[in-house]
């Protein structure tokens, strides 16, 4: 079993969009500036649009040096995670320096809230992929779906995106995320699409929910709908496919520990379908090892409304 103990870094796990996915969490558990109602975390506990060090970026830079070191082998090293990365003030120093450090291509997951600001725009500009995220056509779905920080309106949101495809000279892949009865019906979709037109993207990917979301009433839109709902786009659409978690699992990665299993335990409380998820490992190879950390008494589990989370002893979401 691996001693290290990785903070920040996660992975290389299944993506559905980027293939072999190295994560890199640089803000606390749920600092959002969204509390979407599809999220698959909990309840966002900080929402806010103050950008900090969260963490502090000689740590991450570390972590990831070490893991290179390991001659990780991944299609990308992802800046995402538990929260919205755009949030860290100093995420355009941690790019900057990992593409001084690897040719691995740097992606950065951001729901596109803060591009409205020059700062941020600018703080990304090294990168080789972002993927922002435009959930809804107006204002008000903006609000329902979303339910961003009071100082993120609609109009805000969409220009920055605008603004910073002007400036990005890399690629733009926009995610777009349905959900069942409320965005995904023909009419708001026409609506986003006819945003995205603004918009200089390479590609929408065009996403439903995948895992249980927080909110119940949540639900995921059906295949041949998604077809249908492309096709209201005149870019290219790549649909994400709802692939079966069995579909994901890579023997390449199938040599988790149980140190991986308490390194994603520390970043964030999950199901043992998140675990299996997020380290593309079989359920009954989970519920294996999580019985025997149990049993070292290294995790607790407790049940919340969905769910039965595991986490570790010292878990700290502070
Ligand atoms: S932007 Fe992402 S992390 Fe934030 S609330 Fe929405 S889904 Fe959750």
């Amino acid at each position: 079993m691996s001693e290290r103990v990785y903070q920040y870094v996660y992975g290389p796990v299944p993506s559905r969009r980027l293939g072999k996915s190295l994560g890199v969490d640089i803000v606390p558990y749920k600092t959002c500036t969204y509390d979407c109602i599809y999220c698959q975390l909990e309840k966002t506990t900080n929402k806010t649009t103050v950008r900090l060090d969260y963490v502090p970026v000689a740590d991450v830079l570390s972590e990831i040096e070490e893991k290179l070191l390991t001659k990780v082998e991944c299609n990308y090293i992802t800046i995402a995670g538990s929260g919205e990365p755009t949030l860290h003030a100093s995420i355009g120093e941690i790019i900057g320096k990992i593409k001084e450090k690897t040719n691995i291509p740097v992606a950065v997951l951001t729901n596109g809230s803060l591009l409205y600001l020059p700062e941020v725009r600018q703080s990304l500009i090294k990168a080789d992929i972002v993927i922002p995220s435009l959930d809804a056509g107006n204002e008000q779905l903006f609000q329902y779906v979303n339910r961003p920080h009071q100082d993120i309106s609609f109009d805000r949101m969409v220009q920055g995106l605008i603004d910073f495809s002007k400036q990005f000279t890399g690629h733009i892949w926009l995610e777009v995320l349905l959900v069942s009865g409320i965005t995904g019906l023909a009419e708001e979709v026409k609506e986003i699409a006819a945003l995205t037109e603004k918009i200089r993207l390479e590609k929408v990917q065009l996403n439903t929910v995948s895992r249980p979301a927080y909110e119940d009433f949540v639900s995921a839109v059906n295949s041949k709908q998604m077809k249908e709902l492309a096709g209201l786009f005149s870019c290219p659409v790549e649909i994400i496919e709802n692939t079966s978690l069995a579909e994901l699992y890579d023997t390449s990665l199938s040599e988790t520990t149980d140190q991986d299993i308490l390194n994603l335990l520390a970043r964030r409380p999950c199901t043992l379908d998140g675990i299996s998820t997020g380290l593309g490992m079989h359920p009954h190879d989970v519920a294996k090892k999580l019985k025997s950390l149990l049993d070292k008494r290294l995790i607790t589990a407790s049940r919340a409304e969905h769910g039965l989370f595991y986490k570790t002893t010292e878990t700290n979401h502070s």
